[in-house]
C-alpha cells in the first residue's frame, strides 16, 4: 500500500472513535463549513455531556469539558494564524490526498496525540478505572477502613517507585563515594586535609577529556563529546567533589543524572560548535540582553533584580541558560570589572523602586568572602534593600565553600524584621544530596538563613516520583523545594527536555500525594524576555496546535495580564510520544504514565 493511503488508513481508524466527526471530515464541504461543523458538533457533545448524559462520572465529564475547550481552540482561526498551522487543513490533506501538495508525513506522535484527544472528547479517554473506588458505597467507619485501605495502596505504589531512585544519604552511597574520594586523591596525590579546602577543588578541577579518563570510565560518545567540547571551546569542569559523586562505571542508571548535569551530550556539542560559527544565532535563548538596563543587571519584575558580580561557576550544567555568557569554567577574566560592579550598585541605589536583589551568576560563592561581603554590605546599607538572595550551587558541586567563616561573614545582615538573607540552591537529584552537603545547608540554617532550592525538571529526574523523592530528601536536609523549571526550548539542550503535560501530571498525580510542607515548590516556565508563568494556573497558557510531528504549540500569557498589554509568547514543546518512547527504552513501564496525554 503506497505511504499515503496508509496514513488515510490510519486516521479514518482513529476517527472510528468519533462517527459525526469522521463525517464532518471526509464530507465534500469546504475548509470554512467545516470548521463551522465541527464546531457545531462540540458543542453538542458539551451539551450532550453536560444535559442529557447524566450517568457519565464527574470526572470523565470534567475531562470532556477541558478536552472540547482545547479542541475549539486549536481550530480557531486566530490559533491557525499564530502556530503557522491548521491541523484542521491538515487532516483534510491526509483524508482527500490532493496531488497538486506536498504534505507532511504524520508521526505516531501526531496520530496518538489525535487519537487521544478524540476519545477524551467522546468520553472514553480510559484513564479511570471503570468502577468507582469501593468505599463511596459505605459510610462511616465500613467507609473509613476502605478508604484507608485504598490510601495505604496508594502510599505503597508511590514509595514502590520512590524506592528505585539512589540517595546520597544512603550507607551504601556514602561508602561508595568514600572509596571514589580516596581514588581522586591518590591520583592528585594530595590528603583529606586539602580535600576540605574548596581552593584545593578549585585548581584541581578536570577540564579535558584525558584526565577524566584517568579517573573513571567514560563511554567512547563521553569522551568524543568532551573532546569535541574543549576543541570548540565549549565550557567543560568537574570539581573533584562532584567527580566523586560518580560511579566509577558509566552506563548505569544510577548516576545518569549526575554525569548528564555536567557531561555533554555528543547531540549538544555539536549544536552549540554550529551555532557558535553562525552570526545570525543569538545563544541568549533567554532575551537576558534585552532585560539588562546595564552591565552586571537583570530586570524582570518591579521590586527584585539580578545582580550578577561573576559569569563562572565550579563547573557548569549543561543546559545552563547563561551558557552564552559563560566562557569558561572557574575562569579568571569571568569577574565583573570593579568599575562595572559599581555602577551596577548605584543603578541600584538609584532605583528605589528596587527591593530585593537576587546575587547570582555564575556562582557568586566563587568570589571570596572579603569581595562577597563588600557587595553584600553595600546593598544591605540602602534602607529599602529588604531581601537579598544568593544563587550558588556550591552547595552541591563543592560544599567545602560554606566554611564557618563565610557564613558568619555574610549572616550577620540576616536582620530578622528588617532584612532577609536567604540561599538559593539548585539541587536536582537525590543523589546528589551527601552528608556533605547536609552540613553545608545546616550552617545556613544554624545561622538563621532560609535554603531554598530551584530543580529543574528535565529527562534524568523526571520518572514517577522521583522528583518527589528529591522534595522529601531536601526537606530532611533543611532546604525548601521553591520553583521547579520547564526545561528551556533550547534546540542543543534536547536531550533534557520534558514535555509540559509531564511536568504538569507530575504535580497533580505525584506531588500533591505529599503534604503541603513538602511539596512547597511552584512549577513555572520562565518566558524569555517576560518571566515566570505559573503552569499549574492552566488559565495562563493555551495549547493552540499539534503538529505533525507530534510536538505541542503553546501560547504563554506574559505575568503582566491583566496589569499591562504585554505580548504572549509561542512555544513548541517536545512531544510526549517521543518522551514516552525514550522512557520504555530506559526501561520505565510507560503504563505509569497514560494519563499524561490529558494535561495541556
Ligand atoms: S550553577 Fe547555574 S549558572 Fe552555574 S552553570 Fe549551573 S545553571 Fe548555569
Amino acid at each position: 500500500m503506497p505511504i499515503a493511503n496508509r496514513y488515510k488508513v490510519k486516521l479514518l481508524n482513529i476517527l472510528n472513535n468519533s462517527t459525526d466527526l469522521k463525517k464532518i471530515l471526509s464530507s465534500g464541504s469546504g475548509i470554512d463549513k467545516k470548521r463551522d461543523e465541527i464546531k457545531q458538533w462540540l458543542v453538542r457533545t458539551l451539551k450532550e455531556t453536560y444535559d442529557e448524559n447524566n450517568d457519565i462520572p464527574p470526572l470523565e465529564y470534567i475531562l470532556t469539558r477541558n478536552i472540547i475547550a482545547v479542541f475549539q481552540k486549536m481550530i480557531s482561526l486566530r490559533s491557525e494564524k499564530l502556530a503557522g498551522f491548521s491541523i484542521l487543513n491538515y487532516l483534510c490533506d491526509l483524508l482527500n490526498q490532493p496531488k497538486d501538495k506536498t504534505i507532511e508525513p504524520p508521526t505516531p506522535g501526531f496520530f496518538s496525540e489525535l487519537e487521544y484527544l478524540i476519545k477524551g472528547i467522546v468520553g472514553k479517554s480510559g484513564i479511570y478505572d471503570l468502577n468507582a473506588p469501593v468505599f463511596a458505597k459505605y459510610k462511616g467507619r465500613k467507609a473509613a477502613a476502605l478508604r484507608s485501605a485504598d490510601l495505604s495502596r496508594m502510599a505503597r505504589v508511590s514509595t514502590k517507585h520512590m524506592q528505585k531512585y539512589n540517595c546520597g544519604l544512603d550507607n551504601a552511597a556514602i561508602r561508595r563515594r568514600y572509596r571514589n574520594k580516596n581514588r581522586i586523591l591518590n591520583h592528585f596525590n594530595a590528603t583529606e586535609l586539602e580535600w576540605e579546602k574548596w581552593q584545593w577543588h578549585l585548581r584541581h578541577i578536570i577540564r579535558d577529556a584525558d584526565t577524566l579518563k584517568e579517573l573513571l570510565r567514560l563511554s567512547d560518545e563521553e569522551f568524543e563529546a568532551i573532546t569535541l567540547a574543549r576543541q570548540n571551546k565549549i565550557p567543560f569542569g568537574i570539581t573533584p567533589y562532584y567527580l566523586s559523586l560518580m560511579d566509577f562505571d558509566t552506563g548505569g542508571r544510577r548516576d545518569k543524572a549526575i554525569r548528564a548535569q555536567v557531561i555533554p551530550s555528543l547531540h549538544y556539542v555539536r549544536t552549540l560548535a554550529e551555532y557558535k560559527q553562525r552570526q545570525d544565532h543569538s545563544m541568549d535563548f533567554m532575551l537576558e540582553s534585552d532585560t539588562s538596563p546595564i552591565d552586571g543587571i537583570t530586570r524582570r519584575y518591579p521590586n527584585i533584580v539580578i545582580l550578577k558580580p561573576v559569569l563562572t561557576c565550579p563547573q557548569i550544567c549543561v543546559y545552563c541558560q547563561r551558557n552564552w555568557e559563560i566562557e569558561d569554567v572557574y575562569s579568571a577574566q569571568a569577574a565583573l570589572s570593579k568599575n562595572k560592579l559599581d555602577s551596577a550598585l548605584q543603578w541600584i541605589e538609584k532605583t528605589e523602586e528596587i527591593n530585593e536583589v537576587l546575587i547570582t551568576g555564575g556562582d557568586p560563592l566563587l568570589l571570596s568572602n572579603k569581595q562577597l561581603e563588600s557587595i553584600i554590605s553595600r546593598l544591605a546599607a540602602l534602607p529599602n534593600i529588604i531581601r537579598i538572595r544568593i544563587g550558588t550551587r556550591t552547595l552541591v558541586t563543592l560544599p567545602q565553600r560554606i566554611t564557618e567563616s563565610l557564613v558568619r561573614n555574610i549572616g550577620r545582615f540576616h536582620i530578622p524584621g528588617k532584612r532577609e538573607l536567604i540561599i538559593v540552591t539548585h539541587f536536582e537529584h537525590p543523589y546528589e544530596i551527601t552528608p556533605q552537603s547536609m552540613h553545608a545547608v545546616q550552617k545556613f540554617r544554624r545561622n538563621g538563613m532560609e535554603v531554598y532550592n530551584q530543580q529543574v525538571f528535565t529527562y534524568y529526574n523526571s520518572r514517577k516520583f522521583e522528583a518527589c523523592l528529591l522534595r522529601q530528601k531536601l526537606r530532611l536536609i533543611g532546604v525548601t523545594p521553591y520553583y521547579t523549571f520547564n526545561t528551556k526550548g533550547k534546540e542543543e539542550t534536547d536531550d533534557f527536555r520534558v514535555p509540559i503535560p509531564r511536568l504538569l501530571q507530575e504535580q497533580n498525580e505525584e506531588a500533591r500525594l505529599m503534604p503541603g510542607t513538602v511539596r512547597t515548590d511552584e512549577i513555572v516556565f520562565n518566558v524569555p524576555g517576560l518571566g515566570k508563568n505559573y503552569l499549574k494556573a492552566t488559565q495562563h497558557h493555551d495549547l493552540i496546535a499539534i503538529l505533525p510531528d507530534g510536538k505541542r504549540v503553546y501560547e504563554f500569557h506574559p505575568w503582566e495580564k491583566k496589569l499591562s498589554l504585554a505580548d504572549t509568547y509561542l512555544y513548541k514543546d517536545v512531544s510526549i510520544y517521543d518522551y514516552l518512547q525514550r522512557l520504555r527504552t530506559d526501561g520505565e513501564d510507560v503504563r505509569d504514565y497514560k494519563s499524561i496525554w490529558y494535561y495541556y
